[in-house]
């Protein structure tokens, strides 16, 4: 068969092999075989041949038309030059790999430098960014240093007024690292201006509403920015005329009213009074407190007297002393404080609004014009409430309100979980969980930084790290003995380790005239 275009010189040197006999092959066997040879030879007439020798009987080969003319013409064994043909290949397959491979290398170094190019880039970027960034910083620190400026003037004014800064906090500093909540904001204000008078019920109940935790950290900031952190003042409180009281308060096992089991009893004496002080002293008190179950003093003469007797004797033992008894007049709240008394308990028990649902059988006010009595006479005043009753929150921000918005704020205020006991109108309410106590403590301690939260009725039910979440958001009073007046406290040795565990200290007693920051008294799960 003639195929395309074929001669080469490889195939023209074997021409001195001799020329075997031929037989012709079919068209296509031949086409196959001469289009591997496409690349090598030139252009001529070739055909494939069969060997008749003896030599080689059978075996192909490579010719040409014209090889009967005696010149010289190509001539080639088929399968050697099929494995020439497979060399070559993989001799060619060799230099597409190497081109490839150093194409590869090349891309590699491309890379490379688009790499660094773009490092380039991104520093000089960088740089831009940067310098707008300081630039913004300074700004920054210009606008800021021109508030503090304002701020330290203003902080060296009510310096004058007598609200010292501790050095160890700026309200500044601590702000920094604070959220921007209104118990971060109401704190900050707070350590920077001191206590005041004139809160609103919303800035309140936006302190109130913080993220619990949050309250937490700022009334911990508050506290330690006014308080020894570590003190707690510990006081007992002693019932010295227990039951049978005429008033209605529904949350009172001493109310007549209801059927508690809670008997009636007269007034202690003097040495059963002075024997519990002595013990409470032992035990490490620095307080005695003394309730009476009474709607009020008045046509108590005798009894009224026999206390400020028990007064003056505690007095002179050392350690301060408060009395709860019921609603007193402005003479008798003199009387008092002529006999030494330290504080007087009466509590609010909760906002004014939700208070009739409580209470009905005697007002608000009358309660608040106590309180009057007790300041105007110069004995500290502590009055707090009780959550649990079934009030709202808005009733605890109300609580709260009121007595923030006092002329003075009270020296103390007990901060009271209601413990529900059977028999009276609350004995179904659900118990206080520790978030809300936190929650009250903490913004008690923001809006009246200067006064002891005291955690009273219903620490029994908390255990020693829930207790010490309400130190850390500012409560810095307990009351320690076995009752209070006639509920379950906790006990003496639980309360021991308590402190030794979380490295607390007994608050000294302090009879300072004017020391407003230690003032304290109790009013458990009764109040006057
Ligand atoms: S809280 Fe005080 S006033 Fe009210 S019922 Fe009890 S003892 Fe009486």
């Amino acid at each position: 068969m003639v195929g395309p275009a074929i001669c080469c010189v490889g195939l023209c040197r074997e021409k001195k092999h001799s020329r075997p006999k031929v037989r012709k092959k079919n068209h296509s066997s031949r086409r196959k075989a001469i289009s591997l040879h496409l690349r090598f030879l030139s252009i001529v007439e070739v055909v494939v041949e069969t060997s008749y020798t003896r030599k080689d009987p059978g075996r192909r080969y490579f010719s040409c038309n014209n090889v009967d003319d005696g010149d010289s013409h190509i001539w080639k064994w088929w399968d050697v030059a099929i494995q020439e043909e497979l060399r070559e290949t993989q001799t060619q397959l060799r230099m597409v790999k190497d081109q490839f491979f150093e194409s590869d290398q090349k891309v590699a170094k491309l890379d490379k430098i688009v790499g660094v190019l773009t490092k380039k880039t991104s520093v000089i970027n960088y740089g831009l960014a940067k310098g707008v960034s300081v630039l913004v910083l300074v700004i920054l620190v210009i606008v800021m240093g021109w508030k503090s400026f304002r701020g330290f003037k203003h902080q060296c004014q009510n310096s004058r007024r007598g609200w010292q800064l501790r050095p160890s906090l700026s309200a500044r500093q601590s702000a920094s690292y604070s959220s921007a909540s209104a118990a971060s904001a109401e704190a900050e204000r707070t350590i920077r201006e001191g206590p005041r008078n004139d809160w609103s019920k919303d800035e309140i109940k936006a302190v109130y509403d913080s993220p619990v935790l949050d309250i937490l950290f700022h009334g911990a900031q508050v506290h330690r920015h006014v308080h020894n952190f570590r003190e707690v003042q510990q006081c007992t409180l002693l019932s010295i005329k227990t039951g049978g009281c005429s008033e209605d308060c529904s949350y009172c096992p001493q109310s007549s009213r209801y059927d508690t089991g809670v008997k009636a009893q007269r007034l202690m004496s003097k040495d059963a009074v002075i024997v519990a002080a002595k013990k409470a002293k032992e035990a490490g008190s620095t307080r005695f407190c003394m309730g009476a179950a009474w709607r009020d003093t008045i046509g108590r003469k005798t009894n009224f007297k026999q206390i400020l007797e028990y007064i003056k004797e505690i007095r002179g033992m050392g350690m301060e002393v408060c009395c709860t008894l019921g609603m007193i007049e402005k003479q008798q709240a003199l009387e008092l404080k002529k006999a030494g008394l330290t504080a007087y308990n009466h509590n609010l028990d909760t906002s004014r609004e939700y208070y009739p649902n409580v209470i009905t059988t005697r007002s608000y006010d009358e309660r608040l014009e106590t309180l009057e009595h007790v300041r105007d006479a110069g004995i500290n005043v502590c009055s707090g409430g009780i959550i649990g009753l079934g009030e709202a929150e808005e009733d605890r921000v109300g609580l709260l309100h009121t007595l923030a918005t006092l002329p003075s704020h009270p020296e103390s205020v007990p901060i009271n979980a209601l413990l529900a006991v059977k028999g009276t109108p609350l004995e179904d309410q659900k118990p206080v969980e520790i978030w809300e106590m936190i929650r009250m403590i903490g913004t008690a301690r923001i809006v009246m930084p200067k006064a002891m939260v005291r955690l009273s009725a219903g620490r029994v039910r908390f255990s020693m790290p829930e207790q010490a979440l309400c130190f850390l958001a500012g409560a810095n009073s307990i009351f320690t003995g076995e009752k209070l007046l006639t509920t379950p406290n906790n006990d003496f040795d639980a309360d021991q380790l308590m402190f030794k565990t979380l490295g607390l200290t007994p608050k000294p007693p302090s009879f300072s005239e004017d020391d407003s920051e230690s003032e304290n008294c109790e009013k458990v799960a009764s109040s006057h």
